[in-house]
């Protein structure tokens, strides 16, 4: 059994490793094509846009601010720099986030609550 957090990273199955956790970019499976395991209770809602607004956030703001205060550049070339590197960070942190906030879910068999779930 694989670890499921680093599975979701890898956009792989939480629970066996192999299969595909996605569909498309960000498009999350309806199963697992080599286990089974469903992953339609999966849902991330906000909490990858969260994190890598937080992480990307601090990279890129404080990487511009060292690259303006050391060098001294031309506004120009800072945005030049900074706005791709800033779309390409997002971008590859998107899948790799979404995965393991999926992971997380299915690893804690987190859900919503239900009639079960309330003390009687
Ligand atoms: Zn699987």
């Amino acid at each position: 059994m694989a670890n499921p957090y680093l599975a979701g990273a890898a956009g792989r199955c939480p629970r066996c490793g192999e299969g595909f956790l996605f569909e498309g970019f960000l498009k999350v499976a309806p199963a697992c094509d080599a286990c089974g395991a469903t992953f339609a209770q999966a849902d991330s809602g906000d909490g990858p846009a969260v994190f890598i607004t937080l992480i990307a956030g601090f990279l890129m703001a404080f990487g511009a601010m060292f690259h303006m205060i050391a060098f001294n550049p031309p506004i120009w070339v800072l945005l030049v720099v900074w706005l791709p590197l800033t779309v390409v960070v997002v971008l590859g942190l998107l899948r790799p986030m979404k995965g393991l906030m999926v992971a997380a879910q299915f690893a804690q068999k987190a859900s919503e609550a239900g009639r079960d779930d309330v003390r009687k």
